[in-house]
């Protein structure tokens, strides 16, 4: 028997959202009993992400929750994906009763096997992400078998200094907890995340990957492409059509 994984994916549009959402959703179809949760940033459903979806063959929802004027107004760092992640909640709340629940970005690199790692979480488990930040890792440190804390490349004073690919969570765990929330605090999603789980700290916690020893995925980020409206079409005119 496997319990069911949900993935909550926050997505926006923007000239790599397609391609990001074709190589993920092309990981997540080899993994058994998964509903993807996929919550756009905008007002309305992108048609080609419909599309997408239909064809995969995951089960799935395609949900849409906006980033707050206020926040999108803001200069500076965004809280992105926070809203679409709350919505991701909510819609648990309402339609999951068992399981396990995982934050998974549109850009992040995902090894299959993670998903095997984080199916049968109690309360909370944790891993490895690789390319996170100047370290180039974010990682729980266990030493035979104990844990010693966390090593990332910028702990800020959270308790939880952990990236949003490092863990996953419980279904019922999070029933037990109505008010748990992800804040809009740039750079302490996680950590406000993780300690509105209360009560909830580092001795509940589930070290998978071979006691954080394995990386199962990683914090790529993609690169933003040329606008189209730049492109030199000169250049293009210089090609040997025959
Ligand atoms: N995202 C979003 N709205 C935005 C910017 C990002 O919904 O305005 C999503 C994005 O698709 C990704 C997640 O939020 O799944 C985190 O964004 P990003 O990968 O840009 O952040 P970083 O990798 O820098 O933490
Ligand atoms: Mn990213």
């Amino acid at each position: 028997f496997l319990p069911p994984l949900y993935i909550i994916t926050p997505t926006y549009r923007r000239p790599e959202q397609v391609p990001e959402l074709t190589r993920l959703a092309q990981t997540l179809m080899h993994v058994p009993n998964l509903h993807w949760l996929v919550i756009e940033d905008a007002h309305n459903q992108t048609t080609q992400v419909t599309e997408l979806l239909q064809r995969t063959g995951i089960r799935f929802e395609h949900l849409i929750a906006p980033m707050p004027e206020s926040y999108k107004k803001k200069k500076g760092s965004k809280p992105r994906g926070v809203s679409n992640r709350n919505k991701g909640l909510q819609w648990l709340r309402a339609n999951a009763t068992d399981g396990v629940f995982y934050f998974a970005d549109d850009d992040n690199t995902y090894d299959i096997a993670l998903f095997s790692e984080m199916r049968f979480t109690r309360k909370v488990s944790m891993w490895p992400v690789g390319l996170c930040t100047k370290f180039g890792l974010s990682t729980p440190v266990i030493h035979n078998g104990t844990f010693l804390g966390f090593y990332d490349g910028w702990v800020a004073g959270r308790k939880f200094p952990v990236d949003m690919a490092g863990f996953a969570v419980s279904v019922q765990f999070l029933h037990e907890r109505p008010n748990a929330i992800m804040p809009y605090k740039p750079g302490f999603e996680e950590d406000g995340f993780l300690r509105s789980l209360s009560p909830f700290d580092p001795k509940d916690i589930e070290f998978k990957a071979e006691n954080c020893t394995k990386i199962l995925v990683w914090h790529t980020q993609t690169k933003k492409n040329e606008p189209a409206a730049k492109v030199d079409m000169a250049k293009y005119n210089n090609t040997n059509v025959v």
